[in-house]
C-alpha cells in the first residue's frame, strides 16, 4: 500500500480502480528545419489547426452554457479570446520566421515559455492560468499532429480519475456519472478543478505532486476528500476500514436525507430557519435536495474567478436571476464581491500587500472601484424582481463604511430608474458581522440595515489573531473561545433590540454542538454548506428551546474552548450520530 497526502478539495470518500489520464502529458514533438520558402505553408498549417481548435472550444462552450450556465461558458470564451490575441499570434509568427523550425516545435517552445513565466509568479491564481494556456496550445498541437484527444466523455466504467493536471474543458466534458473521485498532482483550493468538483459533489484531493507517477491503471485507489489522503493498492484491513466508513456515510446520508422534507423545529415546536451557502449557481439543486430553506450566502466572488474578462452586468444578472428562479419561493442572500485577503481574483488590480487580511479587501475594494461595484449592484437589483433577493455587504468595520456602501446602492437604484430597468425597491439589505469592531457596535449598525449575518470564519480570525489559512495556528481557531462567544451573544442581543434578524453564515453554524448553543442564544437563521444541513436539522429536532437556553448559559460560563467543548460533548452525546 502507498499513501499520498494532498489538499482535501471536495468532501466524500470513494473507492474505485484508477484511470490514469495522461492525455495532457506532452507528446513527442517533432523538431526539424524548414526553408524560408516554407514559412507560409507552416503558418497556414498553424492557422488551420487554430480553426479546428476554435470549433472544438465553441462546442465545449455551448455545452457548458447549456448545462451549467453562462459563467462556466466564460472559461471557454477566454480561450477563444486567446486564440484571437494578436500579440500571441505575432509572437508565434515572429518566432517561426526567425527560428526557421517547424510550427509544432515553435508552438511548443512558445507555450512552455509562457507557462513557465506564469508558474514563476507568486500568485497561485495566476499560476493556475498556466493550465488554460496549456489547454489551448495542447489542443492546437493535437490538430497539427492529427492526434485524437481521448475524451473523458467516453468513460464507461466507474473510476478514480488520476491526472497530472485536469483542464477546465476536461472537467466540463467528462462523464460525471463514472468519475467517482479525483486525485490530481496539481491544483489548490481555488483552482477550477476544486470549484467544479465541489459543485458536482465529486470527492477530490488535489496538489498530490506525484499521483500519476505512483499509480498504474486499474489499481484500486481510495480517495478521502475529507482528510486529503489517497491510498493506492490498500491492504485488506485498510480497504475494509474505509468501506465501513463509506457504508456508514451512506447510511447516515440516507437517514439524513429522510429529514429533508421535515421542519427544523425543536421538540417544543420552535421553527428554525436553515439555509445553505453556495459558490456557483448550479449548487441550487443541492440546496433544495438537502432541505435548506434558501441561500443564506451566495459568495458572488466565484463569478469573478474565471480567467479573461470580468463578468459583465448581463452575465452577472443572468447568474443571480438563475439562482433566484431555481429557488422559487425561497430567498437568496447575494453577498457583494468579497475579494482580497485569501481570495485573489485574476484581472483585478490587487497588488501584493504586506498584510492582505488587514488590507484592501471586500467592501474596501468595492468602494474604491466604483464601476465594478455599480455594475454588480445593478445586476443584483435587476435580478431582484425574479425572486426573493437580499443583498449583503462583506467586511463592514464601521458606520461610515456602511453609509458609503448604502449610498452606492442608492446610486445604483438611481441608474436603474434612469435606464427604465425594474428592481425591487424594498429589497432587504444586510451586512456581514465578521470584524470585531462591527460586532462591538452591532447596535449602531443594526439601525441602518434589515439583517446582520455573523461570519465566524473571519470573526474568529480577527478576534483571536489567527490566520484562518495557516495550518500551524489552526488549533487556535476556536469557536467556543469565551471572547468569541461573548461577541456572538452581543451581536444577537443588539440585533434583536434593534428589531433586525440575526443569522450566521460562517462554518460555526455547521457544527452540531455550536448549533445548540446558537439556538439557545436566540440566533434566528443558520446558513452552511448544503451537505451539512441535514445533520444540523437532526440536532435541532432533538432539543427543546428551554434545554438549548440552559446549555447556552452554561457554555457562556465556561472558562475556555476546551472546557466548553468537553461539556457539550458530554451533554449532547446521545443526540448526535456516530460520525458527528
Ligand atoms: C465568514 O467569514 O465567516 C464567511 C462566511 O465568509 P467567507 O468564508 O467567504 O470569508
Ligand atoms: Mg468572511
Amino acid at each position: 500500500m502507498r499513501k499520498l497526502k494532498g489538499i482535501p478539495a471536495s468532501p466524500g470518500i470513494a473507492i474505485a480502480p484508477a484511470f490514469v489520464f495522461l492525455d495532457d502529458v506532452e507528446p513527442m514533438i517533432p523538431r526539424y528545419a524548414i526553408g524560408e520558402t516554407e514559412v507560409k505553408e507552416e503558418w497556414d498549417r498553424f492557422l488551420s489547426a487554430v480553426e479546428h481548435a476554435r470549433d472544438d472550444i465553441t462546442i465545449l462552450r455551448d455545452r457548458a452554457c447549456h448545462e451549467m450556465g453562462d459563467e462556466h461558458g466564460a472559461i471557454f470564451n477566454a480561450h477563444l479570446l486567446m486564440l484571437d490575441d494578436p500579440e500571441v499570434l505575432d509572437a508565434i509568427e515572429k518566432s517561426l520566421r526567425e527560428s526557421l523550425l517547424n510550427i509544432e516545435w515553435v508552438l511548443h517552445q512558445y507555450s512552455q515559455t509562457v507557462i513557465k513565466r506564469l508558474e514563476d509568479l507568486d500568485d497561485p491564481i495566476l499560476q493556475e492560468r498556466g493550465s488554460d494556456v496549456h489547454d489551448i496550445m495542447h489542443r492546437i498541437l493535437n490538430h497539427l499532429m492529427f492526434r485524437e484527444r481521448f475524451s473523458l466523455a467516453d468513460l464507461d466504467r466507474d473510476i478514480v480519475l488520476v491526472a497530472h493536471n485536469l483542464l477546465p474543458s476536461d472537467m466540463i466534458g467528462m462523464n460525471r456519472n463514472r468519475v467517482k473521485a479525483l486525485a490530481v498532482d496539481k491544483g489548490g483550493k481555488t483552482s477550477h478543478t476544486a470549484i467544479l468538483a465541489r459543485a458536482f459533489e465529486i470527492p477530490a484531493v488535489l496538489g498530490l505532486g506525484g499521483a500519476t507517477r505512483t499509480v498504474k491503471n486499474d489499481e484500486i485507489v481510495i480517495v478521502d476528500g475529507n482528510g486529503g489522503d489517497v491510498l493506492f493498492e490498500p491492504d485488506g484491513d485498510t480497504l475494509a476500514r474505509y468501506k465501513r466508513v463509506q457504508a456508514r456515510a451512506i447510511v447516515r446520508e440516507h437517514g439524513l436525507a429522510s429529514l429533508a422534507s421535515l421542519a427544523a423545529s425543536t421538540t417544543d415546536g420552535k421553527e428554525v430557519i436553515l439555509k445553505a451557502n453556495i459558490e456557483v449557481p448550479e449548487e441550487t439543486d443541492s440546496v433544495l435536495r438537502h432541505g435548506a430553506s434558501g441561500v443564506g450566502l451566495f459568495r458572488s466572488e466565484f463569478l469573478f474567478l474565471q480567467p479573461g474578462r470580468q463578468p459583465s452586468e448581463e452575465s452577472q444578472f443572468a447568474a443571480y436571476r438563475r439562482v433566484l428562479e431555481a429557488l422559487g419561493k425561497w430567498p437568496a442572500t447575494i453577498r457583494t464581491l468579497d475579494v482580497g485577503g485569501d481570495k485573489v481574483v485574476p484581472d483585478l488590480a490587487l497588488e501584493e500587500e504586506k498584510n492582505p487580511l488587514l488590507g484592501w479587501r471586500a467592501i474596501r475594494y468595492c468602494l474604491a472601484d466604483t464601476e465594478l461595484f455599480q455594475t454588480q449592484l445593478r445586476a443584483i437589483l435587476r435580478a431582484s424582481v425574479y425572486g426573493d433577493a437580499r443583498i449583503m455587504f462583506p467586511m463592514i468595520s464601521g458606520p461610515d463604511e456602511l453609509d458609503a456602501a448604502l449610498a452606492s446602492l442608492e446610486a445604483a437604484k438611481v441608474e436603474c430608474r434612469r435606464r427604465g430597468q425594474e428592481y425591487r425597491e424594498n429589497l432587504p439589505v444586510g451586512i456581514m458581522v465578521e470584524v470585531p469592531s462591527a460586532a462591538m457596535i452591532a447596535d449602531l449598525l443594526a439601525t441602518k440595515v434589515d439583517f446582520l449575518s455573523i461570519g465566524t470564519n473571519d470573526l474568529i480570525q480577527y478576534t483571536l489573531a489567527v490566520d484562518r489559512g495557516n495550518e500551524r495556528v489552526a488549533y487556535l481557531h476556536e469557536p467556543f473561545h469565551p471572547a468569541v462567544l461573548r461577541l456572538i451573544r452581543g451581536v444577537i442581543d443588539m440585533g434583536h433590540a434593534a428589531g433586525v434578524t440575526v443569522s450566521m453564515c460562517g462554518e460555526m453554524a455547521a457544527d452540531p454542538y455550536a448549533a445548540v448553543v446558537l439556538l439557545g442564544l436566540g440566533l434566528d437563521e443558520f446558513s452552511m454548506s448544503a451537505v451539512s444541513v441535514p445533520a444540523i436539522k437532526r440536532v435541532i429536532r432533538s432539543v427543546s428551546m428551554a434545554e438549548a437556553v440552559e446549555i447556552a448559559e452554561t457554555v457562556l460560563q465556561t472558562g475556555s474552548h476546551r472546557e466548553a467543548y468537553a461539556y457539550l460533548r458530554e451533554r449532547l452525546k446521545d443526540r448526535l450520530g456516530q460520525d458527528d
